[in-house]
């Protein structure tokens, strides 16, 4: 399903890095696309959260977006990332 790697990282792991480099602070789907520069034609930011937000290490909230300050659906990383990959 995301298999796409067209730089070092898949998509899912490039969001889900942003994601947790921004906890505690919630942000939108609209603002992990820029942040992660994904375009919708690429990597659909919706549906990468949408499957981040199925694990236990993330979690989808309803709110103020951190950076855009849009009211809207979010999601956040559950805790600080606990084993640093590199
Ligand atoms: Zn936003």
């Amino acid at each position: 399903m995301f298999e796409e790697r067209s730089g070092r990282k898949s998509v899912p792991q490039r969001v889900n890095d942003y994601i947790t480099s921004l906890y505690p602070k919630a942000i939108c789907n609209v603002c992990i696309a820029k942040g992660t520069d994904l375009s919708d034609k690429r990597g659909h930011p919706a549906q990468v959260t949408a499957a981040l937000a199925t694990t236990t290490d993330f979690v989808r909230t309803m709110g103020k977006c951190s950076i855009c300050k849009n009211e809207k659906q979010l999601i956040r990383a559950a805790r600080r990332r606990s084993k640093p990959k590199f």
